[in-house]
């Protein structure tokens, strides 16, 4: 692809902005973001249209400033460098991790770049992917090139929720042939979830409230689907309960992928003794704190864990397993919009899914 120039400080682009919290989102034309020092300009080839992306509409974000562009999971193409980049040209191919890294802090230094003391997070801390442009930091910390091949938008999936699935099952819930993880909450990331569990040869057993949600978990390997409401009460005692009732005792781990005290009790509530509990969806706003049965964590000796993203220099493992085959990250993909619909796509997410997999924007 030949880069389009960037040197007119003056060039425009259409982008999806929001004036205040909760406000009509509306695409406008807006100034192309300036190129970091040691950062990049890409070219959005696709991007996801993500709950957090909502969260971030309706204030529950605190760094973010308005007006604002959301988007934070996308690939696209090198449009522009920063004097300070050495590992990148104008052309590549890339992705980026939803956390962008700063490269210096000791969490990096440890190798722990998804939990970056200064981070920067394109849709959150600065301009975001819901546009033609978006400017990245640290690009040689954060830039993850793209195999030959695969389309922009499967990749806008993997720089937020498959890649934070991804490290949620395989470092944390760490499945293996016959043990059980539960997915609570079955919208991208867990759907995600659910996919790289069966891969690791897991018994899946997912939870989610909308009925093409659960259609969608069991056609990717799910063996069991629970409805929430139809588990005795509905209660998060009532949901754990039928999952230790399903799975011989409790599931060995379980992964709350959507993010609200009922998911998150209901999910350390259907862990068997010794079980892990992973966090996944960001509890925010006023479900940031919920109140977690400690009494059953003690007693049952039950971990809890976690997990945010994943780090750029983690994505090769994955990428290959791609590549083979091993997972089908391209079979999440739902709808692909324009960014004349990805306005009405915003507003959407605050509403229950009426179909299953993921919303991509191609601007
Ligand atoms: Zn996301
Ligand atoms: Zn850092």
């Amino acid at each position: 692809m030949i880069p389009e120039p960037m040197r007119d400080s003056t060039a425009t682009m259409r982008a999806v902005v929001f004036e205040k919290f909760g406000g009509p989102p509306s695409l406008r034309e807006v100034g192309v973001p300036a190129c970091p020092a040691d950062g990049v300009v890409v070219r959005v080839g696709a991007t996801g249209v993500c709950r957090s992306d909502w969260h971030g509409w309706q204030g529950h974000d605190d760094g973010i400033t308005l007006p604002h562009v959301p988007g934070h999971e996308l690939a696209g193409t090198v449009a522009q460098l920063g004097p300070g980049v050495s590992g990148w040209r104008v052309g590549d191919v890339v992705t980026v991790p939803f956390v962008c890294a700063c490269g210096a802090c000791p969490a990096c230094l440890a190798g722990e770049q998804q939990v970056c003391e200064h981070q920067t997070q394109p849709g959150f801390s600065r301009a975001g992917s819901f546009a033609e442009y978006v400017a990245l930091d640290h690009a040689d910390v954060n830039l993850v090139r793209l195999p030959a091949g695969m389309s922009p938008v499967t990749a806008a999936a993997l720089g937020c929720r498959f890649a934070t699935a991804y490290r949620a099952v395989t470092v944390h819930a760490r499945p293996s042939a016959g043990r059980w993880v539960a997915v609570h909450g079955c919208g991208g990331v867990g759907l995600s979830a659910v996919m790289i569990a069966v891969a690791g040869g897991a018994r899946v057993v997912a939870v989610d409230v909308s009925a093409p949600a659960r259609e969608a978990a069991v056609a990717l390997g799910a063996e069991l689907a629970l409805d929430p409401g139809a588990c005795g009460g509905g209660s998060p005692d009532d949901v754990g309960a039928s999952i230790r009732a399903a799975t011989g005792g409790g599931a060995h781990a379980s992964i709350d992928a959507l993010g609200i005290g009922a998911t998150a009790l209901a999910s350390v509530l259907g862990l068997r003794r010794r079980g892990r509990h992973v966090q996944v969806g960001l509890l925010l706003g006023a479900q940031a704190r919920p109140p977690l049965p400690m009494d059953r964590v003690v007693g049952w000796e039950l971990e809890l864990y976690g997990s945010h993203g994943m780090a750029a220099r983690a994505y090769p493992a994955m990428l290959a397993r791609i590549a083979s085959g091993d997972l089908r990250p391209d079979l999440l993909v739902g709808t692909v919009i324009t960014l004349d619909e990805a306005p009405g796509a915003l507003i959407a997410l605050g509403g229950p899914s009426s179909s299953a997999g993921m919303t991509i924007i191609v601007p």
